[in-house]
Parts: C-alpha cells; sequence; structure tokens
C-alpha cells in the first residue's frame, strides 16, 4: 500500500473554544475536515493488509489527526490540547463514526491511559518527556499489566523489581499486552515487595523502555489470525529510578487512574461506531429488501439490539456529564454496566449479522486492519466481539462487583 492519498487538512488548528457556543459550526468543521481527509478506499486497501502497512497507515492517520488538534483534543491546554468538553467530545465520536474514519487504535495508551496517569501520578520530567513523546513523535505505548497467573486476580502479579542503586533490575512475564510488537514503551506493574501484608501493597509502577537490553516480545496469534497481542519476557531488564512512577508500592492505586481511562472515551467511540453500523446494516437491508426483514424472530432480536444499544449511548452520555461534573469523582458504577452491557450488545449484534448473512458469513475472510468490531467481516467481528467481555475486566467479574458493591450481596 502507499500511503500516496492527497491530503487537505485545514491550515488552523480546531479550537473548540472557537465555536464554544456554536455547535453547529463546529460539527460542521469536523466533519469538512473528515470528508477531505479520509481516504474513501482506506478500508479496501487495509483489507488483509500485512503488519508494516498497518502500522504506516495508523502513522500516518495519528499524524493527520494531530496536525489539526483532533488526536489530543482531551488533553489540558498546557499540554497541546484544547481541555475539551462533553458536547464538543460528542460531536467529534458522533461525525468520526458518520465518516467511518479508521481509530486511531495503536494509540489508544498512548493517547488514554498513559496522560490519565502522567497527569495525576507522573513527576513533571516524566510528562515533559513522554507526553512530548506521544504528541510530537507519535510514540507508541502499551500496558504490561496481565501476566500467565495474574489477570482477573491483577494483584497476584509475580513479575519482580529489585532496585540495585539507581536501577530496579526487573525479571518476570507479562501476557495479553495488546500492540506491545510496535510499542516504544510500556506502562508495567511489578512486585517490589513480596512480604507486604496485602498483595495489592507491594506493586510499583514502572515505564519500560520496550528497546531496553532484555525485553523479549513474543506476538500471539489470535482466534482472528491476527496478532494483537503479545507476550513480554523480562530478563535482568535494567529500569532507571526516574522511570518509577509515584513512590515504591504505590503503584495499586496509581494503576486504578490508569484503569479509568478505558472506561470512558473509548466505549463512547466504539458505541457511536456501533449505532452507525446498525443504522447502515438496516439501510442495506431495506435497500435489498433482504429476507430477514419478514422473518418474525430475526426482526424481534435486531430490533431488542438496536434498543439496547439507544439506551448503552444514553448511558453513555450520562456517564460523560458526571465525569464533566466532577472529573476525580465521577461516576463510579455506571461504566460497570456500560461495560457489561456495551459487551452483550456487540456479541448478539455480531452473532446475528453471522446469521443473516448465510454460509457466505461462516467463511473467515481477510480482515479489514483497523476496522475494530464493524469491519464488515461478519465471522471475523463475532469472534472478535468476546475481546470485550474479557479485557478490562472480564464480564464476570464486573457482575461479581455489582453483587457486592452496589446490591450488598453477601460474598
Ligand atoms: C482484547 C484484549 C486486550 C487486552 N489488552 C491487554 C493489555 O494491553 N495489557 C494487559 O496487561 N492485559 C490486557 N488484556 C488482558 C486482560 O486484562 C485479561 O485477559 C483479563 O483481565 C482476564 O484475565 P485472564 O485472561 O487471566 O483470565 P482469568 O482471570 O484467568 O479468567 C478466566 C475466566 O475465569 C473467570 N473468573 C476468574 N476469576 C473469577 C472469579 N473470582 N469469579 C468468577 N469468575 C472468575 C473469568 O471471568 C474468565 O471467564 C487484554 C485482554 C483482551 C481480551
Amino acid at each position: 500500500m502507499t500511503l500516496s492519498t492527497p491530503t487537505v487538512s485545514p491550515a488552523r488548528v480546531f479550537d473548540p473554544l472557537a465555536h464554544k457556543d456554536d455547535l453547529t459550526a463546529f460539527r460542521a468543521e469536523v466533519r469538512a475536515w473528515l470528508e477531505a481527509v479520509v481516504p474513501a478506499d482506506w478500508q479496501t486497501r487495509m483489507t488483509g493488509a500485512d503488519e508494516a502497512d498497518y502500522v504506516a497507515f495508523q502513522r500516518w492517520w495519528f499524524a493527520e489527526m494531530q496536525k489539526v488538534g483532533l488526536a489530543t483534543p482531551h488533553w489540558p491546554r498546557d499540554w497541546g490540547g484544547a481541555d475539551i468538553g462533553i458536547r464538543h467530545q460528542t460531536i467529534i465520536f458522533e461525525e468520526v463514526a458518520r465518516a467511518g474514519a479508521p481509530g486511531p487504535e495503536l494509540f489508544v495508551i498512548s493517547l488514554y491511559h498513559l496522560p490519565a496517569t502522567l497527569f495525576g501520578h507522573g513527576s513533571q520530567a516524566q510528562r515533559d518527556r513522554y507526553l512530548t513523546g506521544v504528541k510530537e513523535r507519535g510514540e507508541v505505548w502499551c500496558q504490561g499489566f496481565s501476566e500467565p497467573n495474574a489477570g482477573s486476580d491483577l494483584a497476584s502479579l509475580r513479575t519482580r523489581a529489585e532496585r540495585r542503586g539507581d536501577v530496579y533490575v526487573v525479571n518476570g512475564q507479562k501476557v495479553w499486552s495488546s500492540y506491545g510488537a510496535f510499542a516504544d514503551y510500556c506502562l508495567l506493574l511489578a512486585r517490589t515487595d513480596f512480604e507486604a501484608p496485602k498483595k495489592q501493597a507491594g506493586i510499583t509502577y514502572f515505564i519500560l523502555d520496550m528497546k531496553a537490553p532484555g525485553v523479549t516480545v513474543r506476538p500471539i496469534r489470535q482466534a482472528t489470525g491476527q496478532s494483537e497481542f503479545c507476550e513480554i519476557f523480562l530478563d535482568n531488564v535494567e529500569i532507571p529510578v526516574a522511570d518509577r512512577i509515584g513512590e515504591e508500592n504505590a503503584g495499586w492505586m496509581i494503576a486504578q487512574s490508569t484503569l479509568s481511562a478505558e472506561r470512558g472515551l473509548i466505549v463512547f467511540e466504539l458505541s457511536e461506531r456501533m449505532a452507525r453500523a446498525f443504522d447502515a446494516d438496516l439501510a442495506e437491508a431495506k435497500r435489498t429488501d433482504a429476507a430477514w426483514l419478514k422473518d418474525d424472530q430475526l426482526r424481534r432480536e435486531f430490533t431488542a439490539a438496536y434498543s439496547d444499544m439507544v439506551t448503552l449511548r444514553l448511558m453513555i452520555r450520562a456517564m460523560m456529564q458526571e465525569v464533566e461534573a466532577d472529573p476525580h469523582m465521577g461516576s463510579a458504577t455506571l461504566p460497570t454496566y456500560i461495560k457489561i452491557h456495551f459487551s452483550n450488545i456487540l456479541r448478539r449484534y455480531t452473532d446475528f449479522r453471522v446469521r443473516i448473512g448465510g454460509l457466505a458469513a461462516q467463511a473467515q475472510q481477510p480482515a479489514v486492519m483497523g476496522g475494530g468490531h464493524q469491519t464488515g467481516n461478519a465471522m471475523h467481528d463475532f469472534i472478535l466481539s468476546y475481546a470485550w467481555s474479557i479485557s478490562g475486566g472480564t464480564v464476570e467479574i464486573l457482575k461479581t462487583v455489582i453483587a457486592e458493591r452496589v446490591l450488598g450481596l453477601p460474598r
């Protein structure tokens, strides 16, 4: 693939505050930019693309968004963002979904998890170095939390970090790190105190340079045929003390900031894309007078999933308003309901598409790299839907959280 698509980026950066009271103008500006920049054939070009092309395309898209301030609009102004609020962010997500634009998925940790962690707990030197690296050099980050025996029970992690002078020497293994094979840096949790009375109390948070000696990355081939994840092996890796985030043994509390980033804007964007996909499917079915339109059971399924999708969007908007009203407190329980609801609808919807697609939809064709769950390849999207009921806390664990912490049911 070549990235020769001419782009017509506006000369000036989007400034949401310039449209503080004129959301219609802001929407029009975002829409015009997307129409000018998103290559009409990007999904065709990314179908079955190899890793090198995929990464090049993702980098190109990130750079285009960054040129006009749409990569980091949610970052603070002092850091090249726009302190964007809920109303403007809603418009961006709606318009990105409407345009069927690629998602900057390679940069999710860089854009959301990293700032959520560093703004709350990083040093000034760490913010200067690493947030600037994302903004100006498009550095890719991954997250090294899970281990073979520490996923749902993350606090049981065994990767060991021992302080020796100005460095920590780290040994252990991480698993399921998304985009770890392309990452420059990793948000890493390791155990510094094996004797702590509570296992959560002995964990420290580090920045790991993925090019440091002793780091080995091994991609994991998934059921979809892709290798989004990888294992990371750490063999006497030296991490400078300056790359420790927060105090020694305070990593568990800091990790909650990282994980909270998953609960907001990311699901928001995905739900907008899902809504567009529903509408596109319905329009196509009507256009072709699809057989499922006359099947009572399938009509019921589609209508039920559609209604749930509308409810999901309302829940997300309610959550965003709570977070906007008080970014520090925000909603404690809504994100949990939203995650469960989103996983559930995505599974039902992608399963529905496999069934209405007949035999052709049963075959696993090459998918659109970067197309998320709406690649148009029904079987691929269905298999991938399972990822959402596992990542960032499995549905079973989240239901337990509701049972115990919200309903107060006995353990
Ligand atoms: C798409 C995706 C992306 C990911 N990206 C990353 C990443 O970038 N970085 C990273 O560190 N990790 C990542 N992960 C890993 C993810 O956080 C873990 O898979 C998740 O926490 C579950 O842990 P596990 O896989 O070890 O499963 P386990 O914890 O072993 O769970 C296995 C099954 O047992 C159930 N179970 C476990 N404990 C209980 C319990 N107490 N009560 C009831 N049921 C229980 C679970 O619900 C699940 O069904 C990713 C995972 C996915 C799917």
